[in-house]
């Protein structure tokens, strides 16, 4: 069965809509999110061009700032102090990579924790690993919901993790053990991994490599969620790290790229943000 991330992201933006202008009957405004976007990659572009577009179909607000990459760390830092000062902006996001003579980790420490929508501030990684309420990281907390919505007990499961990156393998590895799944992580150092993936229940991959996981590599039935984007090197086509059509048939479930777990990181995100405005607005 292939799961689309995409239907249930339609699903939970249509519920979202309708609390915004619930909230903007009650507030007088809508969430306000704000896009800082530092160079011209075409990647980032394109990723930013999504946040914004899929805000405004849920009627919220969104402003993209845009800066060369010639802009100083300290410039990049007097702007994030000024947005969280803004009592109307509710959520702060900066497009990742920086370029190199930034210190990212600066600038993600910088943006206000209360209005850090990507979950990657430090206190929000601590609660989320401390168990306690925190803004949780889009991709995982998306993953997870994808699980649930397919009614994928996890609860004594035993699920591999192929990724040990801040954003995805570490998060959503931690957010797997809270569903009480048995989790381990695979990384490039992990030896003969296909003995450990065969293992299996729920196999989670994010590594960056298009096509990397085979068939001989997937338990029958298992649930296979693909988190990679990447280009596959013959078509030019947007590909997954799991080769879909070889891996298809052994899995019970699996998610597709394009529109499995993409779109439910942009929705997610968008929760973030309709949760920070809330807050914002009750004067939490
Ligand atoms: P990353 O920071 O580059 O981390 C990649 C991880 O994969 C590392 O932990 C690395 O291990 C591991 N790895 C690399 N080669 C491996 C191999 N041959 N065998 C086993 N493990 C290997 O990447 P990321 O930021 O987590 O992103 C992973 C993928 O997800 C990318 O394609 C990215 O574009 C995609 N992504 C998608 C979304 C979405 O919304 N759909 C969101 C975020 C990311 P080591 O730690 O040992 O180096």
């Amino acid at each position: 069965m292939v799961i689309s991330g995409k239907e249930l992201a339609t699903e939970m933006k249509r519920q979202m809509a309708e609390r915004v202008k619930e909230l903007e009957g009650k507030y007088g405004r809508v969430p306000h999110l704000v896009v800082v976007l530092v160079g011209d990659d075409p990647g980032s572009v394109s990723y930013v061009t999504g946040k914004a577009k899929a805000a405004g179909e849920l009627g919220m607000k969104s402003s993209t700032i845009l800066k060369p990459s010639t802009i100083s760390e300290e410039e990049l830092l007097g702007i994030i102090e000024g947005l969280n000062r803004d009592r109307e902006v509710d959520g702060i996001l900066v497009q990742l990579p920086l370029p190199s003579h930034i210190d990212a980790d600066k600038v993600i420490a910088a943006i206000s924790k209360d209005k850090d929508v990507d979950g990657f501030h430090p206190l929000n990684v601590a609660a989320l690993w401390l168990k306690q309420p925190c803004l949780l990281p889009c991709t995982p907390h998306g993953i997870i919901r994808i699980l649930k919505h397919m009614g994928v007990e996890m609860a004594g499961k035993r699920a591999v993790v192929i990724g040990r990156s801040n954003i995805v393998g570490l998060p959503v590895a931690k957010l797997l053990l809270d569903e009480n799944a048995t989790v381990t992580i695979a990384h490039s150092k992990t030896k003969d991994l296909g003995s450990v993936t065969r293992e299996a229940d729920i196999l989670v991959v994010a590594i960056g490599r298009p096509k990397f996981v085979t068939a001989d590599m997937v338990k029958p039935g298992a649930v296979v969620i693909d988190v990679g984007v990447n280009r596959d090197p013959e078509t030019g086509k947007l590909c997954g790290d799991v080769d879909f059509a070889a891996c298809e048939p052994v899995s019970g479930m699996i998610t597709k790229v394009p529109g499995g777990v993409g779109p439910m990181t942009i929705t997610c995100l968008l929760e973030n943000t309709l949760e920070c405005f809330e807050r914002n607005m009750a004067g939490k």
